[in-house]
């Protein structure tokens, strides 16, 4: 893979993304609140304008009351004079539409008699507004048709030149702010998005450093608990249980490599042997049957090593089938017995009847003569071996051993149940530190556990706990 194509495209990072949202929203955002100030500003402008046409239109209508027809027609002219006749303009109209008097028009050519705001009056309170656009400059301007006598329309219109000056500035002070808002938005966004994302940089520089030689490496924490500070501490403690994983590794490698010589060295011994010297048959018989019993050996440490990967790795093929247990323990108790009395072990045992379980009973059974095996090897002569049977109330059997043996040192509690661990002192027994790793893995496959609780040169109590069925199966 070459370098550019690991580098990251610029386009998909999420600093460019983040940076992308960011001057969006804060964008869109002053759109919106520039689109709701102008449509207020524009709104206001237009009502001021309207309660100015509609004084004026009150205005004429006192002067007609007052004066008559002919004084309102001077008063046309003469406020147009006086606001300017480009500004605005008065028209007087019968109802049919035809003007009798108006200001000077010649500004206002374009602006033409509405029927239809005409039809309009009748059905409003009396006056109706319309908006105009007069080319060639497109001024806009706010006409307003109103009875200011029983059959006279005022038709005024005044020039919204103040509305579009301050739309032109309006467009002005939008543009220039948009543009430093879009500027302002981007550089800010992507201030913020590497910072936030500073941390994620580091995890990743790390994770490149890490090689499995070099495992030492951890992401500085900030300690400030915030999302990349709990990533970096998530990151250092899977790091932390790698490192173990991988130290467990080398050690279980370690110890198959030193387990499978030795007894690969003896049978290697016996093949020489009955290479280089001529021996009596007896002799080759006996070899022979030793480098069985060595290849034997060998196979059942390597079958067990295949249960217990197995069976973590959830592929077990263990067949449950409900099976008592009081029998299974009794029937391997009594396989034990010439052990124990070779050994001169008081070995006893006290099982109630009838405690059933859901078990693979070949499994079970292996589990449980390993704690046996290891109750009559570490038990010095004339010990004491004993196995009970509880219930307990929360639906577990707990199968117990009980050993006078030497006792496990507090600090190999946990140890002595991975696979390979032999403690020191028991280098001298005969052994594959796999008895006690396999015997917790099928109790764990049957939902249950197995501990141990001991006392240095007193002994210990080996206890597997299985959740039992109390219904008998016939
Ligand atoms: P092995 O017995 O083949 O060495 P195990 O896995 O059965 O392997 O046991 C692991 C270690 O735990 C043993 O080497 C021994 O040190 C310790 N151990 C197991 N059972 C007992 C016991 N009953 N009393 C004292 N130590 C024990």
């Amino acid at each position: 893979m070459s370098l550019k194509s690991m580098m990251p495209d610029l386009f998909k990072t999420i600093a460019f993304r983040l940076t992308l949202w960011y001057a969006g929203i804060f964008s869109v955002s002053s759109c919106v609140a520039f689109a709701l100030f102008y449509f207020l500003a524009t709104q206001t402008l237009q009502e001021q304008t309207d309660r100015d046409l509609l004084e004026k239109a009150r205005y004429f209508s006192t002067v007609i009351q007052r004066n008559g027809i002919m004084g309102a027609s001077k008063l046309a002219v003469i406020e147009a004079q006086a606001a300017g006749e480009k500004r605005i303009f008065f028209r007087l109209l019968y109802p049919n539409g035809e003007v009798f008097a108006s200001s000077h028009m010649s500004y206002w050519q374009d602006i033409s008699i509405d029927q239809g705001a005409i039809r309009l009056l009748s059905q409003t309170k009396g006056h109706a507004f319309k908006t105009w656009i007069i080319k060639p400059h497109d001024q806009k301007t706010r006409v307003l048709y109103s009875f200011v006598a029983a059959n006279v329309i005022l038709q005024t219109g005044i020039a919204m030149d103040f509305q579009s000056k301050f739309i032109g500035a309006f467009k002005t002070v939008f543009s220039v702010a948009m543009g430093f808002i879009v500027i302002f938005s981007a550089v800010s966004g992507l201030f913020l998005a590497r910072k936030a994302l500073a941390g994620v940089k580091e995890i990743t520089r790390t994770a490149n450093a890490i090689s499995g030689a070099n495992l030492e490496k951890r992401v500085p924490e900030t300690g400030n608990r915030d999302e990349l500070d709990l990533l970096a501490n998530t990151f250092n403690r899977m790091l932390d249980r790698i490192q173990d994983l991988i130290k467990s590794i080398r050690e279980m490698s370690d110890n198959i490599a030193h387990d499978l010589k030795s007894p690969l060295t003896r049978i290697r011994g016996f093949a020489e042997i009955a290479l280089v010297h001529k021996d009596d048959l007896d002799n080759y018989r006996a070899m022979a049957a030793n480098t069985i019993e060595e290849s034997d050996r060998l196979l059942d440490m390597i079958n067990t090593m295949l249960v217990i990967s197995k069976a973590e790795a959830g592929e077990g093929g263990f067949v449950f089938k409900p099976v008592n247990l009081s029998v299974l323990i009794q029937e391997a108790c009594e396989l034990f017995v010439p052990v124990a009395e070779d050994k001169k072990i008081q070995f006893t045992h006290e099982v109630p009847d009838q405690l059933y379980v859901e078990a693979d009973a070949r499994m079970l059974q292996r589990a449980f003569s390993n704690l046996l095996d290891n109750a009559l090897k570490y038990t010095l002569e004339k010990g004491r071996v004993h196995v009970d049977l509880l219930k307990d109330s929360n639906g577990f059997a707990d199968i117990r051993v009980t050993d006078t043996g030497p006792g496990i040192d507090p600090a190999y509690k946990e140890k002595i149940f991975e696979r390979f661990f032999r403690a020191e002192s028991s280098r001298s027994t005969p052994g594959t530190g796999l008895g006690l790793s396999l015997a917790r893995t099928i109790a764990r496959e049957h939902k249950g556990e197995l501990f141990v609780e001991s006392q240095l040169g007193k002994g210990s109590i080996f206890s597997m706990r299985l959740p039992y069925r109390n219904i008998p199966v016939i």
